[in-house]
């Protein structure tokens, strides 16, 4: 049962050109015979991207030079150039801005703590979710990125932790999909990064489910169908408020699914996994910051196993909101936690480089 997603409309424009990261394992030795070499060296191959991180034919000496030439040139296409870095947090926050084979823009910021490096990645140029708050839903969609394109963020992100520019050389420990785009709309290609992301090396990155957070605005037949993977991946649902009514206009496509059927989605999820899923909620002054919505909430979510993570928001150029006074931030938190919801108030690192929450490439294109 393949239930297609309705919101599955992103065109594809101007695909991306195929790449050794766009297949499955076994389609990898496919790849390689099709151009007229020996099956094992798709495994080779798997071993200089994902374990190795090494996307340089001069650099797999294993290969003789013309094969690994022409390897390279068929199976690895640039996919991602670099446009721009920008730091902040002196250091320990880059924003990277991409440029995509067609021109096309997208961001990742890579966080460095002391004890593990998180990678914010885009699953799509733009996003066609419209949120009013948030400045990739003003832009609209462009396109949906490959499963190429989107493990090459964290292709990227893994060799610039071990070069040392970030400080001392380090693994990239945590993925979240909380840049540009909305993954569930997305799903194939978001699944099949994912995979990439998770599997044991050499046919994928390694790192953990449990460390890569899939974040959504709620598309409960994509919920569904994550469950089916059985990969335990951390769930995260942009709720931004526990009431249909005012959902329905923070986050349009609420209209199509609510607030209990989402819950109920996200509930599933976690019974199936095991997993404790995340309510992300973007506190608005006056708008979803009221004491009575935090009651309503803490109802809802008590005895739950969901955790909520609370965003400051972040005010987007132009845009009339903005972040809560801090003692209603602090009312809204004892109100969850009279519940006994667990609940965080997020830092929010990149502010002063936009490449904090919702403010991805916006900037960028304006200029453009
Ligand atoms: N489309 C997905 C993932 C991308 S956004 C989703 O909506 O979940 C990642 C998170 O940042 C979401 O919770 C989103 O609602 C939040 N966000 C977007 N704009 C924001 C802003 N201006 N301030 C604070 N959080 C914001």
């Amino acid at each position: 049962m393949d239930k297609p997603l309705i919101i599955d409309v992103a065109p594809a424009k101007k695909k991306a050109p195929k790449h050794f990261a766009d297949l499955t394992p076994e389609e990898r030795i496919a790849a390689v015979k099709e151009i007229g070499e020996q099956g094992f060296r798709a495994k080779q191959l798997a071993n200089h991207y994902f374990a190795r991180h090494s996307d340089d034919p001069a650099e797999w000496t294993d290969i003789s030079p013309a094969i690994a030439e022409k390897l390279a040139s068929t199976l690895f296409p640039q996919l991602l150039t670099l446009v721009r870095t920008i730091e902040c947090d002196g250091g320990a926050t880059r924003k990277d801005l991409w440029k995509m084979h067609d021109g096309v823009l997208v961001e990742s910021v890579l966080m460095r703590y002391p004890d593990r490096a998180t990678l914010c990645i885009s699953s799509q140029a733009g996003c066609g979710m419209n949120c009013p708050f948030c400045a990739t839903g003003q832009a609209g969609l462009t396109r949906n990125l490959s499963a190429g394109e989107i493990t090459a963020q964290v292709f990227e992100a893994t060799k610039v932790l071990e070069s040392g520019e970030m400080g001392e050389s380090t693994r990239l420990s945590n993925i979240v999909f909380m840049g540009m785009g909305e993954p569930m709309a997305n799903y194939n290609a978001v699944m099949r990064s994912i995979r990439n992301i998770t599997s044991p090396a050499p046919d994928g990155f390694g790192i953990g489910a449990r460390s890569v957070t899939l974040s959504t605005v709620g598309v409960v037949t994509g919920i569904e169908k994550l469950i089916e993977e059985k990969i335990p991946v951390t769930l995260a649902v942009s709720l931004h408020t526990p009431d249909d009514e005012l959902r329905d206009t923070l986050v349009p496509i609420n209209t199509r699914w609510k607030v209990r059927q989402v819950l109920a989605a996200a509930d599933e999820y976690a019974r199936t996994t095991g997993r404790r899923y995340s309510i992300e909620y973007a506190l608005i002054r006056d708008v979803n910051d009221q004491a009575w919505r935090a009651d309503l909430l803490g109802r809802m979510l008590k005895n739950k196993n969901a955790h909520v993570n609370l965003i400051p928001l972040n005010p987007t150029p132009g845009s009339k909101w903005t972040a809560s006074r801090r003692e209603d931030e602090k009312a809204f938190v004892a109100k969850l936690e009279s519940y006994g919801v667990p609940v965080t108030v997020r830092d929010t690192r990149g502010r002063e480089i936009e490449g904090a929450c919702g403010q991805l490439a916006a900037s960028e294109s304006g200029k453009s």
